[in-house]
C-alpha cells in the first residue's frame, strides 16, 4: 500500500473553540470550528441559562414550531 494515494480525503483533527478536539474526514489538513457535538446545546441539552419547565414550548412558539 502506497500512501498518497487519495490525499484528497484524509483524517483531519478537529479544534472546537470549546477545547474539545475530535477526528474526522475532510480534504483539509486542519479544521476549526467555533461550536461542537461536545459543547451545541442541542446535543448536550444544556444552556447556560436553564430555564426548567416550559423552555420547549417557548422554543416551539419562538421559532413558529406550533
Ligand atoms: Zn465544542
Amino acid at each position: 500500500m502506497k500512501k498518497g494515494i487519495h490525499p484528497e480525503y484524509k483524517e483531519v483533527t478537529v479544534r472546537c473553540a470549546c477545547g474539545n478536539t475530535f477526528k474526522t474526514g475532510s480534504v483539509k489538513d486542519e479544521l476549526k470550528v467555533e461550536i461542537c457535538s461536545e459543547c451545541h446545546p442541542f446535543y448536550t441539552g444544556k444552556q447556560k441559562r436553564t430555564e426548567k419547565g416550559g423552555r420547549i414550548d417557548k422554543f416551539k412558539k419562538k421559532y413558529g414550531m406550533e
